[in-house]
């Protein structure tokens, strides 16, 4: 490990303990240092248990080196294949699977923990297309994406049903502070229509007409801080021949006052779209014009993970830079990650340290 993270940064790993989450009272303790690289085995006060500095991040118990583990997370993260990147790294391909499950269930616990009560205005989602096991089994990925940090707030697999975008909706709706006053952008996949004012809206129980009979149904309000733009085009063939907004719920007044907060000129699904074409690039199951397929779909979503909280955390946007004050020697913009324009952090992470944050530790600053 480049620096050690100091003790207190620490939580206890047993599931049962008393103070899991009160590591910083000087519960854990260093009990000794162990292997070749004197790693530290940490032992808490509290409970008793005694638990590797590395427990539950992809180094863990690893039988390559944390270099090895490095490389092959960034190659696969950069678009190459699993039997690519056993090759470049000098292992076999069996273990660049078992590395990148690891990791990505680390990446999906980090986002899980991090991505709370983010602040947003508006948000775009999308689906993009992806095959497991051969190249006739298609199998989606929806996202959700704030287009001012360009931050994945939520990334879901499965077959393009409603219920693959409730799922979508309901889990990124439970990472906003305000989930009431946002602007929803999408394509003109109807689910999201019938679904939003379920989610984003205010319930109501709608007054019984007379004394009998059962109570009306739950309804929904929409609040005037919440809209939904709606952009259908219209295909001929494969070619896209025209381009149709259409707001489905909420006010004019409400998409123009966001419109103007992103400085578009109307309404559109730019950020998302992006996304699309990074994540095909970034993701060797999501090629496009070639034999790209993940053979089991537990590998599809540990890299569907992964791949978004590399582009969250630790790949820095030339979008999003912004003007140093002072301008440090010929350095004259500072780079950011969509978590550190969206607030989360103020560093840009290293791969190496965002895969050591141990289980249950936050990265916010
Ligand atoms: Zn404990």
């Amino acid at each position: 490990m480049s620096t050690e993270l100091p003790l207190e940064s620490f939580v206890c790993q047993n599931p049962t303990c008393p103070a899991q989450h009160r590591a910083q009272h000087g519960t854990i303790k260093l009990r000794r240092r162990y292997g070749p690289h004197r790693r530290r085995l940490l032992k808490c006060t509290a409970c008793g248990a005694e638990f590797s500095e590395l427990k539950g991040t992809p180094y863990w118990n690893a039988r390559c080196s944390q270099d090895t583990v490095d490389a092959v997370v960034e190659h696969v993260t950069h678009g190459n294949s699993f039997v690519t990147t056993g090759h470049l790294v000098g292992c076999h391909r069996t273990t660049v699977t078992r590395i990148v499950r690891v990791a990505g269930s680390h990446a999906r616990h980090l986002h899980d923990l991090n991505a709370r009560d983010l602040k947003v205005t508006s948000i775009q989602a999308d689906e993009r297309y992806g095959f497991v096991g051969r190249k006739k089994e298609a199998v989606w990925d929806a996202t959700v994406i704030d287009p001012s940090s360009k931050f994945l707030i939520q990334g879901e697999i499965g077959e393009r049903t409603a219920a693959l975008t409730q799922s979508l909706l309901m889990h990124a709706r439970a990472r906003l502070t305000d989930p009431h006053g946002l602007v929803l952008f999408t394509d003109g996949f109807l689910s999201y229509q019938t679904l939003f004012p379920e989610v984003f809206g205010r319930p109501y129980r709608p007054a019984r007409q007379g004394s009998r009979g059962r109570f009306p149904k739950t309804a929904y309000r929409i609040p005037r801080s919440a809209a939904h733009v709606r952009i259908i085009k219209e295909y001929s063939g494969k070619r896209v021949v025209n381009v149709r907004t259409e707001i489905a719920a909420g006010t004019q007044v409400r998409v123009n006052e966001e419109l103007q907060r992103l400085g578009y000129h109307k309404p559109n699904t730019s950020a998302v779209e992006r996304q699309n074409a990074t994540a095909r690039r970034m993701n060797p199951h999501l090629a496009r014009k070639s034999l790209a397929f993940a053979r089991l779909r537990i590998h599809r979503e540990s890299l569907a993970h992964l791949v978004q909280g590399i582009d969250n955390w630790c790949r820095v946007q030339r979008g999003l830079r912004s003007t140093l004050d002072v301008p440090k020697g010929r350095r004259l913009y500072l780079q950011r990650t969509p978590a550190m324009t969206i607030g989360l952090t103020d560093q840009v992470w290293k791969v190496r340290d965002w895969l050591s944050q141990p289980q249950g530790v936050s990265c916010r600053a």
